[in-house]
Formats: C-alpha cells, structure tokens, sequence
C-alpha cells in the first residue's frame, strides 16, 4: 500500500519534472530574445543557470561581432547555481561561426544561439 502510494507520487514528481523543464526552456528563451533586443546592434550573452536566463555583460572588444562573458558575471553566475548552457544572439541573424561551434565544445555545454532578424534559435552541442 505505502509503495504503491510512492510509486504513483513518483510518477507525478517526475511529470511535474518535465512539465517544469519544458515551461523553463520557453521562460529562459523569452528572457534572453528580450536581452538581445535591448543591447542590439551589439551582441547578447547570458547564462543558463538552473533553467534560468541570466544575463551577462559582454566584454568583447567589438560587442557588434563577438561576445565574450564578463569574467564577474560568471563567477556570480557559478556561486549561484549550476551553468547549463552559454546563450549569445547574432544581431545580423549571422550563422553559427566555427569560432562558435570551437568554443561551444571547449565549454562542453550545449550554446544557445538566437539570430535576432529571422526570430530563430539555434543550439550547437559540444562534440
Ligand atoms: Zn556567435
């Protein structure tokens, strides 16, 4: 009797669970378009921190072609949680560079890449 009760809680936690990762996906997705619109012509980059968009400050020398992650920004966002994933838009709606698709795999996270124009995301896995 107490394992069956356990057993259909599970069941719930673990559909609760994926409920809760796909709305997160859609949340952490929203926040990040909003950050790229709103430092456009140049470069967007954040952090995905539990399911969470955090926003980064980028440091590039030419923030309209590149991005590079304030070095504070990601500490702060390494103290609070874990990293799962390094979010950056392309203004010009640019497809995914060698560059990005190098660092992505030297991150070993997946890269979220939002091309502003076309309204698109692209993920790059490491390999
Ligand atoms: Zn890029």
């Amino acid at each position: 009797m107490a394992r069956d009760f356990l057993a259909a809680k599970d069941v719930l936690a673990a559909k609760l669970f994926f409920l809760t990762v796909a709305s997160m996906e859609r949340d952490f997705k929203l926040d990040a378009e909003k950050h790229a619109m709103s430092v456009q012509p140049e470069e967007a980059c954040g952090l995905v921190v539990d399911g969470a968009y955090v926003p980064c400050r980028n440091i590039a020398l030419d923030p309209t072609a590149d991005f590079a992650i304030n070095p504070v920004d990601y500490a702060r966002a390494m103290l609070s949680g874990s990293i799962e994933a390094v979010v950056h838009s392309h203004p010009e709606g640019t497809p995914v560079s060698d560059l990005d698709r190098r660092a992505c795999t030297q991150t070993k996270i997946p890269w979220y890449v939002y091309c502003v124009p076309q309204k698109q995301w692209l993920t790059i896995e490491p390999f």
